[in-house]
C-alpha cells in the first residue's frame, strides 16, 4: 500500500492491520535513488502476501536492494533470509542484532513454547550507532533506542520533504509502548530512549507494528512518556 510517494506500507500481522501473515511485524518500503529500502523482514510466513503488496505497488522484487533490520525479535527478521535470497538485497542490521542473527535459534522474545527458531542470517553490513550509511542510495541514520530490548535502532531518512523516524517497537500512535519479559528489556532504559527522541524532529512515524502516523508524530511522543512513566510506577499498561 502506497503512504507517500515515497514511502510503501507492505506488510502488517495481527498487532496492526493483519492483511499478511498473522505474526509479521510491519514491513516498509522507503523509495531511494537506486531502487527500496525493506524495514524489517517479518516473519517470514507466508511471504507471498507480501509478494502480493509488491505486485500491486507495482515494485519488482529485485528492485529491493536493502533490508534494514530494526532488532533481531522474530517477528522482524525471521523473514530476513527469505527475502535476501527473493530479493538479492543486502541485510543491514545493529551491531547488537547481528550477533543474535548469526547465531539463529530461540532469541527474545522467547515466551513462545512451540520450540520456534530462527535460522541464522548473517548480515551483510553492521550498522554503528549514530551511523549515516546509504541504503538503496538513500541515507538513514542510526539512532540507538534501547530498552524494548538492548539493541534495537530506529531509522532517520529525508523523504518527501519530511523527517522520517522508523522507530522499531519503541513507541506507537496514542503513546502506547511494548514491554516484555525478555531479559534485556528495561523500562528505565525505555524511558531514557523515549527522552532522547525530544531532540530530534520528525513528523511522519514509521512504527514496527500498528499503524504508521503520516503527519505530526511527534505529538505522540510525550504520551509515550508518560506511559512508560505511568508503567515505572507500578501501574499497569495501557489497553489496547
Ligand atoms: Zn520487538
Amino acid at each position: 500500500m502506497r503512504l507517500s510517494e515515497s514511502i510503501y506500507w507492505i506488510g502488517g500481522g495481527s498487532v496492526g492491520p493483519g492483511f499478511t501473515a498473522a505474526g509479521d511485524c510491519n514491513v516498509y518500503l522507503l523509495r531511494g535513488p537506486e531502487g527500496y529500502a525493506m524495514v524489517d523482514a517479518g516473519c517470514g510466513e507466508r511471504p507471498e502476501l507480501i509478494e502480493r503488496q509488491l505486485a500491486w505497488d507495482g515494485v519488482k522484487p529485485h528492485e529491493i536492494k536493502a533490508i534494514v533490520i530494526t532488532h533481531a525479535h522474530w517477528d522482524h527478521v525471521k523473514g530476513a533470509n527469505y527475502w535476501r535470497e527473493r530479493t538479492g538485497a543486502k541485510i543491514y542490521a545493529p551491531e547488537g542484532a547481528a550477533e543474535y542473527m548469526l547465531r539463529g535459534g530461540q532469541y527474545a522474545p522467547e515466551a513462545r513454547p512451540d520450540g520456534y527458531r530462527i535460522d541464522p542470517t548473517p548480515p551483510d553490513e553492521r550498522i554503528a550507532a549514530g551511523e549515516t550509511f546509504a541504503a538503496a542510495g538513500l541515507n538513514l541514520t542510526a539512532i540507538h533506542l534501547p530498552g524494548h530490548c538492548a539493541h534495537m535502532f530506529g531509522f532517520f531518512a529525508e523523504l518527501d520533504g519530511a523527517r522520517v523516524l522508523a522507530c522499531g517497537d519503541l513507541f506507537y500512535w496514542g503513546g502506547k509502548v511494548t514491554v516484555f519479559l525478555n531479559p534485556d528489556a528495561d523500562r528505565a532504559i525505555f524511558r531514557q530512549s523515549l527522552l532522547r527522541l525530544r531532540d530530534e524532529s520528525f513528523s511522519v512515524l514509521l512504527p514496527g507494528h500498528r499503524y504508521p502516523v503520516m503527519q505530526q508524530a511527534q505529538q505522540h511522543l510525550p504520551l509515550a512518556i508518560e506511559e512508560i512513566e505511568r508503567q515505572l510506577a507500578g501501574q499497569p499498561a495501557m489497553r489496547g
